[in-house]
């Protein structure tokens, strides 16, 4: 109930139950009540200590393997700096796609004249190893594989493990999206032959958005020297610049948010890393369905594709719930405290709820009770 408290003190009107931006602690947010400059070696110090502690949460196997790239921007920013930066002229990327994230890699690399071959099994079904070797017996001469991990889209938790491994067994460089997972979930990148995994500021590590990081295997990124397609998304450049600067970013730096990130990180450490916080993510996302299904609300999917993060819910049928209208569902919600997501799909009526950020089951509970009201 402190917490209760301090959320009350900040003066927040709901609590964010999206897949980021998030709601985050109190302490995350009096983190940016302070200016920082942005070429001060204080400063370049705390960016060094944020990039060290990144590649530990990404590889105890082998955490001298990889290295960190900040990148301004959303999420996006990153994937896009990512794909630009390292398919080379001759090269083909291969992306099995499953919902909106996955489609928009194919269209950064269609805008970006990277060729690339986009197998799509529609929003409801997992990615699998048996379709990526049917797609690279086709497509010889590809050279890169790009995957989402949890596709947001849905709340599907694809198993990428499976499809890395093959690719790395036919001499592919591997790419994954692991915005919406990256800190709320155990995994290795060494484990996982994983080159490139990117992620950003405001999701499962609960910061604040501004900016996204691409954690390279070093060998990967060393050999992409001179291939982007940009200047400002130049993954190469920026890491360069990282790395003979201690940690200065070439162009100007969301200072406040990095300042944010870094108390995000401790807290990620005394919470007991991605293992506890992928318990609590999975406690809320358990008490989340099952106070929706005695409400009469069904999952888009089922629960072994399902991961802890985010939740697609069938809108309630005619006969429970007459006139069921998504926009009055979602305002009367927030009136009660709670921003909910609307649903991303073609093929089914969804809205979308997020069990990550600063929430708790106690949450997910004053949530399901809220929900019953409102639907009256
Ligand atoms: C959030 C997210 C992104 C990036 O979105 P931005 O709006 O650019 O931050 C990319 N991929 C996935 C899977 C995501 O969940």
């Amino acid at each position: 109930m402190e917490k209760n408290h301090t959320r009350v003190l900040l003066d927040n009107p709901y609590l964010l139950l999206t897949p980021g931006p998030l709601t985050t602690t109190a302490s995350v947010k009096e983190a940016m009540l302070r200016d920082w400059c942005t070429w001060d070696s204080e400063y370049n110090g705390l960016v060094q200590h944020i990039r060290s502690r990144l590649v530990q949460l990404a590889s105890r196997l082998e955490p001298d393997a990889y290295t960190v790239v900040p990148m301004q921007g959303s999420g996006t920013f990153s994937v896009e700096a990512t794909v630009g930066s390292v398919v080379s002229q001759d090269g083909k990327i291969v992306v099995l796609v499953n919902g909106a994230y996955g489609q928009r890699i194919v269209q950064i690399a269609r805008v970006l004249h990277v060729p690339v071959v986009a197998v799509d099994v529609g929003e409801t079904s997992p990615i699998s190893a048996a379709m990526l070797e049917e797609t690279l017996d086709a497509h010889p001469d590809a050279t890169h594989l790009a995957v989402v991990h949890c596709e947001t889209t849905t709340g599907m938790l694809n198993p990428i493990a499976e499809v890395t491994l093959a690719a790395k067994r036919r001499g592919l460089t591997t790419i994954v999206d692991a915005m919406s997972s990256f800190g709320g979930i155990p995994l290795d990148m060494a484990e996982l032959s994983i080159d490139f995994l990117i992620s950003s500021s405001n999701k499962c590590i609960q910061g604040v958005p501004g900016f996204g990081f691409v954690i390279a295997r070093r060998e990967a990124l060393e050999a992409c020297k001179g291939r982007a397609r940009s200047l400002s998304l130049d993954l190469f450049d920026q890491w360069e610049t990282m790395e003979k600067q201690g940690g200065k970013w070439r162009f100007t730096s969301p200072t406040h948010v990095v300042r944010a990130f870094d108390q995000a990180l401790i807290e990620l450490e005394e919470e007991g890393g991605p293992e506890a916080r992928h318990i609590r993510y999975s406690d809320n996302q358990r008490a989340l369905v099952d106070g929706m299904a005695h409400l009469g609300f069904r999952t888009l999917l089922p629960p072994e594709q399902q991961s802890p993060f985010i939740t697609a819910f069938h809108y309630p049928h005619a006969s429970e719930v007459p006139d069921f209208a998504f926009p009055a569902f979602y305002e009367g919600l927030k009136r009660s405290g709670f921003v909910i997501y609307p649903g991303k799909i073609s093929s089914a009526d969804t809205f979308r709820i997020g069990s990550i950020g600063d929430v708790r089951q106690d949450d997910m509970q004053r949530l399901i009770a809220a929900v019953d009201q409102v639907l009256g």
